[in-house]
């Protein structure tokens, strides 16, 4: 199987426990929870028996250890997980709104993750890659751009692929760079996972359906856009196939998309037919927000077979 490797932030997250206009009082939070879309990405595509490695780094503080520990049981390549003295392991705060929306205190640029150190390990990993995975969540310095589109191309010229999740947090869209860096990702992605308005974000459309046109014209081959409760539509130039989302409860969002992305991905990368391969994810994405805290709802290949049954997705 294809060894995937993704490179940027682990973080804990730490959630407010009422729904709130973000943090301007005191509150009650619950965590520390294992997160960092890359980290979420790593440990639900480890749970597919994908072989994946993380390439970040954390502080030497418990923070760092939760996720750690965790990523190893998953079965995730901790291998390329620097742990930094003088830094600590990054955090996310967040809270929900009452409206649907969320709030985040991020602190990744200045934490461990924001500075990732090359070393033999991590050169190791990085050599060994077959995949890329992206996130525009960790197009966060100046380095962490660099080591992403230096990774990308040298996959790609070894006969790899890449994909890419532009995952935009309103927080963290003022980063140096990031929209010519996404720019440049893009140039190199083999399957893109957009979601909601991300799908026009880096083309010259208004539309989905131009904006779709655009990507495929431009050599994408695969784009799969996420677009959360309502489900998702697969794109190639085949056509295009729609798989609504699996009723589910939904108790916390976040990390829906990181573990749909790395099902599809697994998958794509295994040669599943696509309505096999959006079925599937689908059901990744629904079983995340069945629990509470962004990496808790990461789910086995039986369990998302018994949840997507033999639901294939409709055209
Ligand atoms: P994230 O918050 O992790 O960045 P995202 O915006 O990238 O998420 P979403 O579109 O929210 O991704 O979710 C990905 C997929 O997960 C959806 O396309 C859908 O198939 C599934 N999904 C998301 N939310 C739900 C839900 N409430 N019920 C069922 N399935 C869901
Ligand atoms: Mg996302």
């Amino acid at each position: 199987m294809k060894k995937i490797v993704v490179i940027g932030e682990i973080l804990v997250e730490i959630m407010a426990d009422t729904p709130g206009d973000g943090f301007r009082e005191p509150i009650p939070l619950t965590g520390p929870f294992p997160s960092g879309a890359p980290a979420i990405f790593a440990g639900q595509a480890a749970r597919l028996g994908q072989p994946v490695a993380i390439v970040s780094a954390v502080g030497d503080d418990d923070f760092g250890r939760v996720n750690t520990d965790r990523l190893a049981r998953d079965g995730v390549d901790i291998s390329a997980i620097a742990v930094d003295p003088d830094r600590p392991t990054g955090t996310a705060f967040v809270r929900y709104r009452p409206d649907g929306g969320r709030d985040f205190v991020f602190n990744i640029r200045h934490a461990a993750c924001g500075r990732i150190p090359m070393s033999d390990a991590v050169r190791k990993v990085l050599d060994a890659a077959e995949h890329l995975h992206v996130m525009g969540s960790s197009l966060s310095s100046p380095e962490l751009i660099a080591l992403n589109l230096e990774t990308a191309a040298a996959v790609r010229g070894r006969g790899g692929t890449v994909s890419f999740d532009p995952n935009l947090r309103p927080e963290i869209l003022d980063a140096p760079g990031l929209r010519d860096a996404m720019e440049r990702v893009l140039a190199l992605t083999d399957l893109y996972l957009p979601s909601g308005d991300e799908l026009t974000l880096l083309t010259r459309a208004q539309h989905p359906e131009d904006a779709v046109r655009e990507l495929l014209a431009d050599g994408i081959r695969t784009v799969v856009h996420k677009q959360g409760a309502a489900g998702a539509r697969h794109h190639d130039t085949g056509g295009s196939l729609w798989c609504p989302a699996f009723p589910v409860d939904e108790i916390d969002p976040t990390g829906a998309g990181d573990c749909f992305g790395a099902t599809f991905a697994a998958l794509w990368l295994r040669g599943a037919a696509p309505a096999e391969a959006l079925a599937l994810a689908a059901a990744a994405g629904a079983m995340a927000v069945t629990r509470r805290g962004p990496m808790e709802g990461v789910s086995d290949l039986a369990s998302l077979h018994a949840l997507a049954g033999p639901h294939r997705g409709a055209s």
